[in-house]
């Protein structure tokens, strides 16, 4: 059986994965992934990590015995899956079941940026309504839009089949053209942006797309345009994004993700044409919930077939040490 294997859970976990690593394993608990925090009996005896916080190269060198890093959530941008794949240590994610959920929110966020729903709401609870009339007209529509989405994976396509059903036309830009997809493919991020005006951002974070959506960028999607993230903070160059918002180069932007989460710059917080949400695309119970199963799944798998349910890219060759 495999409970006499050590799981040592990293920083605040979803407390049904919690107890379902409980269930199967010996479990250990840690803050951060802080190589300071080990004890040379935690690493003599931890074989497994499962977290959805920093996992760094120093910290998977301090524990020698370890087998696999099962990651909490389909970014794995916190874990240094090169590194462990050099280490011979499996990293796993939760793909596919949150992306319906993520691509739900998605288009929640674009429709409240463009038509300004929340502020409405706000204008109907302070009174407003009654007292001074109707909510002023929105000075941007859905209507005739393009849609550009930056990473057209698992939940992109989620995200244009809705948008397809909106009636709007798709492109998008990846590194590679996806085969059976009608959308316009652009080789580039800028030639996206300078297709569409409506550009949404469902890339992995990571050192491939750091702030790659920059003021080049966001200046190609014009005076209409609007931006919406709901991938990772570090894709977008928040200083330009703050700077384009502020002297109308772009209309507005919805962003579920942040550079420094939970920090939020207060010049951001200040615009009233920045749609602001505290990274909830898949935070429903039952979606965290699957989330949660899939982590301890993930482990099981491994320990007792030697073969998780949903390795990364990264570590798809890592075989099991026996
Ligand atoms: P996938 O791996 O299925 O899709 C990622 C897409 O991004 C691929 O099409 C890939 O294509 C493209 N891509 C990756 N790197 C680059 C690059 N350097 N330049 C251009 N395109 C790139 O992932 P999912 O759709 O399942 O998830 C996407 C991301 O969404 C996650 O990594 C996560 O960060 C974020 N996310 C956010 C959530 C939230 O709560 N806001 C919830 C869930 C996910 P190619 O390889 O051809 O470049």
């Amino acid at each position: 059986g495999t409970h006499e294997t050590t799981i040592l859970v990293v920083g605040a976990l979803h407390p049904h994965a919690v107890d379902g690593i409980g269930k199967a394993f010996r479990i250990e608990t840690l803050d951060k992934g802080d190589p300071a925090l080990v004890t040379p009996e935690l690493a003599a005896r931890v074989r497994g990590v499962a977290a959805s916080a920093v996992i760094d190269g120093p910290f998977i060198d301090a524990l020698p015995n370890l087998e696999i890093i099962a990651n909490f959530g389909v970014g794995y941008d916190k874990v240094d899956a090169v590194f462990a794949e050099s280490a011979s240590v499996m990293v796993t994610n939760t793909p596919d079941v949150l992306t319906e959920e993520v691509a739900d929110t998605a288009l929640g966020l674009l429709l409240d940026t463009v038509r300004e729903l929340p502020q409405a709401q706000a204008w109907l609870r302070a009174g407003k309504w009654e007292s001074q009339g109707n909510y002023p007209l929105t000075k941007l529509s859905l209507r005739g839009r393009g849609i550009g989405i930056f990473g057209l994976g698992r939940i992109g396509k989620a995200i244009g089949r809705r948008i397809e059903a909106f009636g709007l036309p798709v492109a998008y830009h990846n590194r590679n053209k996806v085969d059976g997809v009608a959308y316009d493919y652009y080789p580039t991020l800028l030639a996206l942006a300078e297709a569409v005006d409506t550009l949404i951002a469902v890339a992995p974070g990571g050192a491939g797309t750091e702030k790659s959506i920059d003021a080049d960028v966001l200046r190609a999607l014009g005076p209409d345009g609007v931006l919406i993230n709901i991938g990772r903070g570090s894709v977008v160059d928040e200083d330009a994004l703050i700077k384009a918002l502020g002297n109308g180069t772009i209309a507005a932007a919805g962003l579920d993700v942040f550079a420094d989460e939970p920090h939020v710059p207060q010049a951001l917080i200040d615009l009233p044409n920045a749609t602001l949400l505290p990274h909830v695309g898949s935070a429903s119970q039952a979606t965290r919930r699957a989330m949660a199963n899939l982590v301890v799944d993930n482990l099981v798998a491994w320990f007792r077939d030697g073969a998780p349910l949903t390795p990364v890219r990264e570590t798809i060759n890592v075989k099991r040490r026996i």
